[in-house]
């Protein structure tokens, strides 16, 4: 049977940047919408060129994507302006995108209150900016702005508007549940009746999630003819967020009768990335993930008491309604190690390591993971110091250098010009094969200061070195075992474009950095094949 394609649209990097707390940077964005690509999402919403300066750098440098739309942001020409006059119009069309999703309104209350302007032109406004977008050649969405709002207000204004943009040529209409505030019914009732009226046009809906409805409401206009769903990871967003994609993709590919119906961009093995995917946007937020997310949360198949996990050992089904593995999430049994040991297993693979079910040193790493994570690490988001952790396990991993010691300053004065700064210095003693370096680092901070003299001199390994930069640095403060203890997440780059994480804890933040640097150090001599 054939089924019927979904378009899957994300704005986590636009509507999500909007959460309270939520600071992209470009580094962040571009990380971001690699990894949507990756899962297989049709449209990456790459923010609102000229609107700020992150935005204006994202696009600025496109990021390579394979094959999701490339989009952009804006709104509809403001009133009193041609849209070739409009400058901020003109930085989105001028964008280098695939497409252009333009915001505007439909609701009159909002035209008169908001905007002050006759009616009428803010349907010309918007049908003479899906016209400049569709003449740039790019593919035209029009975001119809609280148009379940609107068309409970005033139905033939909200229709009217819509109906201009479809025919200034607008590839898409996604209606905009933008106060979050309508039942899933009325979205099914409003969306059946918009496709009636205009049964060629392709529909999309953008949900808010302020009743807690926002994936269900999605799932109502899919079933009313809406084939376009606009959403962000781990339902990021304004206030209490938009329609959630971590949950919605694997309802759409798991449950009936959305999986026999359609189909997405996103296979079955894609869909195994949704957690990790859903766990990197909480690392690059510096979040812990929230426990109970449907699907992707770390307690989302975490059995507890006896009767429970006995049963789901037995047979999973008595507790899970769907398998972990197809969301890439893992059972949780607290009686028992084997959760951990198959994870460890899968990882392990996924590395090019084989290693025996049996093999002792396989509980013993099982055992270090364990420990280490009581104590704090976290290798979701650091596979670089997870991948050195197995390897050392296995005596994969050289001892490349040795740090018999370090010393950092932080000093705070009055420099010649009699203003106050803080400078910090780092001396570090490292070993490498017969020979003893004394480096010496200086920066704006003790981190700094010590990566500097790290790397500063290490002999044989300092050509290895010499492309490698610190692109994040994250700190987070955790209560672990009986302490509170630092954990220090740090990615690195080299000059050939790999990336890779590594995480350090200790009570003391110098000391976690410390770790975290010596691994990425380490990581990247081991992947460069330098000799011990
Ligand atoms: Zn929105």
């Amino acid at each position: 049977m054939s089924r019927e394609r979904l378009f899957l649209f994300d704005t986590t990097l636009r509507d999500g940047a909007q959460t309270q707390g939520v600071d992209f940077s470009v580094e962040d964005k571009r990380q971001i919408a690699l990894a949507l690509d990756l899962l297989g999402v049709d449209y990456v919403e790459g923010g609102w060129p000229g609107a700020n300066p992150t935005d204006t750098a994202f696009f600025s440098e496109r990021p390579p994507l394979v094959r999701a739309r490339f989009t952009a942001f804006g709104m509809t020409k403001r009133a009193g302006r041609s849209a070739a006059n409009d400058p901020g119009l003109s930085a989105v069309l001028d964008a280098r995108a695939d497409a252009a999703c333009l915001v505007g309104k439909t609701w009159d209350f909002h035209v008169d209150v908001a905007l002050e302007i006759p009616r009428g032109d803010n349907i010309d406004g918007i049908a003479e900016s899906i016209a400049a977008v569709v003449k740039k050649k790019r593919e035209a969405l029009f975001d119809a702005e609280h148009f379940f709002d609107g068309y409970k207000a005033n139905a033939d204004y909200a229709f009217a508007c819509i109906r201009a943009a479809h025919e200034a040529g607008a590839r898409w209409l996604v209606l905009c549940d933008t106060n979050g505030g309508t039942m899933p019914e009325d979205v099914h009732r409003i969306v059946a009746e918009v496709k009636a009226r205009l049964p060629d046009a392709a529909i999309g809906i953008h949900a808010h999630n302020d009743t807690e409805q926002a994936v269900a409401v999605s799932l109502a206009a899919v079933r009313a003819g809406a084939r376009q769903i606009q959403g962000t990871l781990n339902g990021l967003g304004e206030r209490c967020g938009n329609a959630n994609l971590c949950a919605l993709l694997p309802t759409l590919l798991l449950k009936e009768p959305y999986c026999s119906q359609f189909e997405t961009g996103v296979t079955p093995d894609q869909l195994q990335q949704i957690t990790s995917l859903s766990r990197l946007l909480d690392e690059i937020l510096n979040r812990a993930p929230s426990r109970h997310a449907a699907y992707v949360g770390p307690s989302a198949f975490a059995h507890k008491g006896g009767l429970h996990s006995s049963a789901v050992q037995k047979d999973p089904r008595t507790y899970e309604h769907v398998p972990p593995d197809r969301v890439g999430n893992v059972r949780r049994i607290l009686v028992s190690d084997q959760a951990g040991r198959s994870n460890l297993m899968a990882r392990l693979t996924q590395l090019g390591i084989d290693l025996d079910s049996k093999d002792a040193r396989l509980s013993r790493l099982l055992e270090d993971v364990k420990q280490r994570e009581f104590l704090g690490y976290a290798y979701d988001g650091a596979e670089a110091s997870f991948e050195l952790l197995a390897r050392r396990a296995l005596g994969q991993v050289p001892e490349y250098f040795d740090v018999e010691s370090f010393r950092v300053t932080v000093e705070r004065r009055h420099n010649a010009l009699g203003e106050l700064t803080t400078v910090s210095e780092a001396v570090v003693k490292v070993k490498v094969g017969g020979a003893v370096f004394h480096n010496v680092g200086a920066g704006n901070g003790p981190v700094n200061a010590l990566d500097e003299a790290l790397r500063k001199d290490l002999g044989k390994y300092s050509s290895h070195l010499s492309g490698l930069r610190l692109v994040d640095y994250k700190v987070r403060i955790l209560t672990s075992g009986t302490e509170a203890v630092t954990r220090v997440m740090v990615e690195s780059a080299d000059d050939k474009g790999n990336r890779w994480s590594t995480v350090g804890v200790s009570p003391n933040i110098v000391d976690a950095s410390f770790e975290a640097l010596a691994d990425s150090i380490t990581y990247k001599l081991y992947s460069d094949g330098a000799p011990a």
